[in-house]
């Protein structure tokens, strides 16, 4: 195979017809999560724009037949399966040999696959393990005069790439948020079960449980419309000499429950804990978003407290509307880093907002 894409480069004249795998796993309750979804709609994308193209799926898990139906009606011509309990946790050497197996059985020449923890960490080594080649982070597939490009960003987004590879199979990771999930209908898929011999080494690692915040304490929300980021403002001596922390933990816990928003926050305020300050205690340095945090996807974001410095607002690259409220006018949010700013006390606005978000929720 990789002998005659070599040739391809070289002749100009061969094209491959490429196989293109969406890679996917099942949730716990069987199905498919968004971010499959999202694979799923890229990979059908590319084949449309791909003549002779193929599309097809392979799903691992448990039982795959809840997640195969669940996309029934969407343009692969066939599913392949790799099940039973060994596939139903996280653990790479199952997962790298289920998705071996699968690759060889579809020959597939391209394989999109949702960049979730669980896939993230496998692709690299099955690529190698097919000979191959991964790309990881990648936000954008497309294909123009049969040759298939990816885009992804580099240094902490600051630059977007374009890459092309004549080396096949490539295995690319769409980042999660990244795509529109598709929304093919349902029906009943026949899944082509293969079969996977695993050695004893491979179910060495035994997954005895998953360690989770509790379900309330939880305010990393991906799938939130609205990122409400916190900034080390809110812990600040206020107009009457006095810090109030008390106050700020209340009017943030009480916003996010309210608006089901994610949480972020800059570094300065997850810092503090580590330097002896008085901290809220519900946020960690996973809630910071920027150049050494993350860059979450939202379609809008609302900072408070917060000055929007360069390193920080860079973690803002993927949210779609900006609007920030601080004390500071001159702030680096109101350096074209927001869509909006409010010059004015954020204790003040989110009191009001959450008083009017109650008032909302009790008509
Ligand atoms: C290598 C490097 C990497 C970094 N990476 C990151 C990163 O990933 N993420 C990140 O966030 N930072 C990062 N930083 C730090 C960054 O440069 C800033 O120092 C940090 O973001 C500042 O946090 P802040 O805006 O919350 O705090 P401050 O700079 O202290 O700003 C607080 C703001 O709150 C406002 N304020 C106070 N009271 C109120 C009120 N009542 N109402 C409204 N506004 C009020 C003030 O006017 C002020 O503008 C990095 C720095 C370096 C050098």
């Amino acid at each position: 195979m990789d002998q005659e894409i070599g040739t391809a480069k070289h002749t100009k004249t061969f094209q491959i017809m490429e196989t293109i795998l969406v890679l996917a796993h099942t949730e716990n309750n069987g199905a498919l999560a968004k971010s499959a979804r999202e694979a799923l709609h890229a990979s059908a994308t590319l084949h449309k724009s791909l003549a002779g193209s193929k599309l097809v799926v392979g799903l691992i898990g448990d039982n795959v037949q809840i997640a195969a139906n669940s996309i029934a009606a969407c343009l692969a011509t066939k599913y392949f399966g790799v099940t039973g309990a060994d596939f139903s946790q996280s653990r790479y050497a199952t997962d790298a040999t289920a998705a071996e197996a699968i690759c060889k059985a579809a020959q597939a020449t391209v394989v999109v696959a949702p960049a979730t923890s669980r896939w993230a960490r496998v692709l690299p080594g099955v690529a190698a393990r097919l000979g191959g080649r991964a790309d990881t982070h990648v936000t954008g597939v497309a294909a123009a005069d049969g040759k298939i490009s990816v885009n992804r960003w580099y240094y902490r987004q600051r630059m977007e790439g374009l890459l092309t590879r004549t080396q096949r199979p490539w295995l690319i990771g769409i980042d999660p948020g990244s795509q529109t999930p598709c929304d093919c209908g349902a029906g009943t898929a026949m899944v082509e079960m293969v079969l996977v011999n695993l050695t004893d080494a491979a179910r060495r690692t035994t997954v005895v449980g998953i360690r989770e915040p509790k379900a309330d304490a939880q305010t990393i929300r991906p799938d939130a419309q609205l990122l409400f980021v916190t900034g080390a403002g809110w812990t600040k001596k206020q107009a009457d000499g006095q810090t109030h922390l008390p106050e700020a933990e209340k009017l943030i816990l009480g916003f996010l429950k309210q608006s089901r928003a994610s949480l972020g926050s800059s570094k300065s305020l997850v810092d503090q804990s580590g330097e002896g300050q008085a901290v809220l205690p519900f946020l960690s340095h996973l809630n910071q978003v920027g150049q050494t945090g993350a860059t979450p996807r939202h379609a809008k974001g609302l900072s408070t407290c917060c000055h929007g410095e360069e390193p920080h607002t860079v973690g803002w690259r993927f949210i779609g509307e900006r609007r920030a409220i601080s004390l500071d006018p001159n702030c680096g949010w109101a350096r074209g880093k927001a869509d909006v700013l409010y010059v004015a006390d954020a204790f003040a606005v989110i009191a009001k907002v959450n008083e009017l978000l109650a008032a909302a929720g009790m008509a």
